[in-house]
């Protein structure tokens, strides 16, 4: 999909503590291509989802990640809903073009909006201490990225009518935001795509139960 552009430089090179976020391109984990037009934003904030649906066994993360996207292509959206989409073993998928606004069903403007979905519903269960890291590790790169403040970091129900992103990883978003600030004084994270075969080949992975 080429949607990576910029985001696989290196953010602070110069830094020796920095860490790399491994992210599976689209194709990798079968997206199938935008339905649709998409609007062109900047991005002002960063708002944390979770998918509603249940996950207990990771090794179906990747058909989760393609039912969503199906069910929300018929819906008349042109792509799955959010940029950034993380399973419960902390595996960061690539989702909509950043650039590009996200949709919701509920009552805020998603424009300005950086939108990273946790794989799970945190009403019912809890977030993985991977997915929680992983987590950490893609808001920090948002932040640098994006140059948005730590404090733009908040759950959806802060902004719309809604249980978003549940109970379970809402209450973490404090301990989230100082685990970002720490990420960033030690060096920052890169984003690095894992395309192609490599993308490929952890997509089988992670059905396989092995990432
Ligand atoms: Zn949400």
């Amino acid at each position: 999909m080429g949607t990576l552009g910029s985001a696989v430089l290196p953010l602070r090179a110069s830094a020796g503590a920095q860490r790399t976020v491994e992210l599976i391109c689209r194709q990798a984990w079968g997206a199938r291509n935008p339905t649709g037009d998409f609007e062109r934003h900047r991005i002002r904030r960063i708002t944390v989802h979770h998918s509603a649906v249940a996950l207990r066994d990771n090794r179906l993360a990747p058909s989760r990640l393609r039912s969503h996207q199906a069910a929300h292509q018929d819906r008349g959206w042109p792509d799955i809903a959010y940029h950034l989409l993380i399973d419960r073993n902390g595996n960061v998928y690539e989702g909509r073009p950043r650039w590009a606004v996200g949709d919701t069903s509920t009552n805020y403007d998603p424009r300005g909006h950086l939108l990273v979905m946790c794989e799970g519903n945190f009403q019912e269960q809890r977030p993985s201490s991977a997915q929680v890291q992983a987590l950490v590790d893609v808001l920090a790169w948002g932040v640098d990225r994006y140059d948005v403040g730590v404090r733009t970091i908040r759950g959806h129900l802060e902004y719309a009518d809604t249980a978003c992103p549940g109970r379970a990883l809402q209450r973490r978003l404090g301990e989230v935001r100082r685990r970002v600030r720490e990420r960033l004084e030690a060096g920052g994270i890169r984003l690095a795509g894992l395309c192609g075969e490599e993308g490929a080949a952890r997509v089988d992975a992670i059905e396989a139960g092995k990432a």
